[in-house]
């Protein structure tokens, strides 16, 4: 069987055979519909399927789509798994399968909610006050030109060039990906209150993860490293990363605090709703990362979707254009790409059922 055969088209499709799978695994599912439609009309949702009993002490959770487009990855993982696996789970382990955790960003091939956040910006303590990002104040006016085919762009594109070739390409990435909360028109803005998307997954978290002994968070992102490669980056901020390491290997647990992640350290990720719920010492949460094209062309792809939302005409050639390259941007799409996904995952999903399994 091509393991292209897990994934699908769009959102809609994914969505679709994600209920039929899981109700064939006999999932109890529950579906938080969104305000918005997708761009076929089609009904958007956060989709929650949980296999096993209902009071088991043990959880594993595979999410998908924390960003939008990413979920062609996630999704294609999580049907994979309701196939494979989800028959041959260890006593006493339950599974809980989030499913497009940002629908409208999914359905509409973009990174962002709806309110253009970045949803793994979003879960800070918003009344705590929101952090500054002095290096990415400096560079937002050229991340986003005012034409995208035109004297704007190139001008955008020169003062971004001399930035890096004066600051470095690490601290660039720092300054653009690491977060912001001060230009809600940019890219990396994590928002000032909880998005819908935000609410829908705490909620979630809190109805299937509280009072649970250990649990084992994974959530699937694309888009940075080596293509077909899923480094696994530590999602817990201060939490327990040496459960992680000790569950998947030490020298496999990436921190971006430490260095020598492919992510830039950010604040606000969405795992740590579910830490709140459980208690650090109780979860393992990692963000399984998988690389797809050059770095600086994912970053022009995402300069672009942001500059069709505010200045250009998403129906338009160049809209179509645009498109296209976020979906290459954070979906590998051809048959080798898509095997590698499949194998590491469903070799990382059974070093999470082996530790789960353990003291
Ligand atoms: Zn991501």
């Amino acid at each position: 069987m091509k393991a292209q055969s897990y994934f699908s088209r769009d959102y809609a499709e994914a969505r679709a055979r994600f209920l039929e799978a899981a109700r064939a695994a006999g999932a109890r599912v529950e579906s938080t519909v969104h305000p918005l439609r997708g761009p076929a009309g089609e009904e958007l949702a956060m989709d929650a399927a949980w296999i096993g009993a209902e009071d088991a002490p043990r959880v594993l959770v595979l999410g998908s789509g924390t960003h939008g487009v990413e979920g062609f990855c996630g999704s294609g993982c999580q049907l994979a798994f309701l196939d494979r696996l989800a028959a041959e789970m260890p006593a006493g382990i339950a599974v809980l399968l989030t499913h497009a955790h940002n629908p409208y960003g999914f359905a509409h091939l973009r990174r962002v909610t709806e309110e253009n956040v970045d949803l793994n910006r979003n879960f800070i303590d918003h009344d705590a006050g929101h952090p500054a990002n002095d290096a990415y104040d400096a560079i937002h006016g050229f991340l986003l030109p005012e034409d995208w085919d035109g004297p704007g762009r190139q001008a955008a594109d020169r003062a971004m060039m001399a930035f890096i070739a004066s600051r470095g390409l690490e601290t660039f990435q720092a300054a653009v990906s690491g977060g912001q909360y001060d230009h809600p028109d940019g890219l990396f803005y994590g928002g000032l209150r909880p998005v819908w998307s935000n609410r829908v997954m705490r909620a979630a978290y809190r109805k299937y993860l509280a009072g649970r002994d250990r649990i084992a968070l994974i959530d699937y992102h694309t888009g940075l490293g080596p293509r077909g490669h899923g480094e696994l980056i530590d999602a817990s901020i201060g939490g327990n990363i040496a459960l992680t390491r000790d569950w998947y290997g030490a020298d496999e647990v990436t921190s971006p605090a430490e260095g020598g992640s492919v992510s830039a350290p950010v604040s606000g990720v969405l795992p740590m709703a579910a830490q709140d719920v459980t208690g650090r010492d109780r979860i393992g949460m990692i963000a399984i990362e998988y690389g797809t094209i050059e770095l600086m062309e994912v970053l022009t792809a995402l300069r672009g979707d942001n500059w069709l939302y505010l200045h250009g005409d998403v129906s338009s050639p160049l809209g179509h254009e645009i498109k296209a390259e976020m979906r290459r941007a954070f979906y590998g799409e051809d048959e080798a790409w898509c095997r590698d996904v499949l194998d590491r995952s469903e070799e990382i999903i059974r070093k999470a059922l082996a530790g789960l399994s353990g003291s």
